[in-house]
């Protein structure tokens, strides 16, 4: 597991002739980013364009997610698609718990739990979102709601020994420009790293933050422990600010 790793949640915002243009007009500096000693870059566009951008990049390191599946195996499930295809086509990652999944498509935490046994069994690496509204923030009680999020999936985790990220994206913090202060991140990590270290034992863990990562703001997370990396939405679409933030970092 490499320390530092930047992951482009592109949303839906590329179209396919749009994610396939990025890939290939970058794909030489996509390929240097992704060999930088202990850093990990993952591409995660949408569900249409996954395979060709495997087939773009296959002689780069980086790496590529979904940015969801189902929680089932096989099936009647119109409009899903399985980790097993999804490992076919190219992925070694896939974001599950995204709170616009969480609002849109009423992804629930138990649903979360179930993603993550679908994606470790297809030997995928889960990347679980986790993040509380501005109204919990004020009430102080993230830290209650982000354990009620994560204690279902970790209870699944834990007996397949295998890899797992945990993200913590403030549902205030995705799109405003909104950043949290170091000192709330610092409780939040060192809170997050304490969980990793009780309740995920078996497995290795990382933790990154997401929530309008940009290369102007990225002073407020200097010598925070126990980050390893950042989930990044807007920023990731152009391509000069999402390597201007793995440098700054790497
Ligand atoms: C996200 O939605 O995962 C995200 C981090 O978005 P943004 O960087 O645009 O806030």
């Amino acid at each position: 597991m490499k320390n530092n790793v930047f992951i482009a949640n592109w949303k839906m915002n590329k179209p396919f002739a749009l994610a396939l243009d990025f890939c290939t007009q970058h794909k030489t500096e996509l390929k240097k980013l992704s060999s930088r000693p202990h850093t990990e870059i993952v591409l995660c566009p949408s569900f249409d364009v996954l395979f060709s951008v495997a087939e773009i990049l296959s002689d780069t390191l980086v790496n590529l997610g979904a940015q969801t599946c189902s929680p089932h195996e096989r099936g009647a499930y119109t409009g899903q698609v399985s980790a097993s295809s999804l490992k076919e086509v190219g992925c070694d990652y896939c974001i599950i718990g995204h709170s616009e999944q969480r609002q849109y498509a009423n992804v629930s935490n138990e649903d979360v739990a179930e993603q993550a046994i679908r994606l470790l069994e297809a030997d995928i690496e889960p990347i679980i979102c986790i993040g509380e509204t501005k109204k919990i923030f004020e009430q102080d009680q993230a830290i209650r709601f982000l354990e009620e999020q994560l204690n279902p999936v970790l209870a699944e985790v834990t007996s397949f020994e295998k890899p797992i990220t945990i993200a913590y994206e403030p549902i205030w913090s995705i799109g405003t420009g909104i950043m949290p202060d170091r000192d709330y991140l610092i409780k939040i990590f060192t809170w997050l790293s304490r969980i990793g270290k009780y309740k995920l034992s078996h497995n290795e863990w990382r933790l990154v933050y997401g929530g309008s990562v940009d290369p102007e703001n990225m002073d407020v997370f200097t010598s925070i422990n126990h980050l390893h990396g950042f989930l990044v939405g807007s920023a990731s679409l152009d391509f000069q600010k999402f390597e201007k933030i793995v440098l700054l970092k790497t």
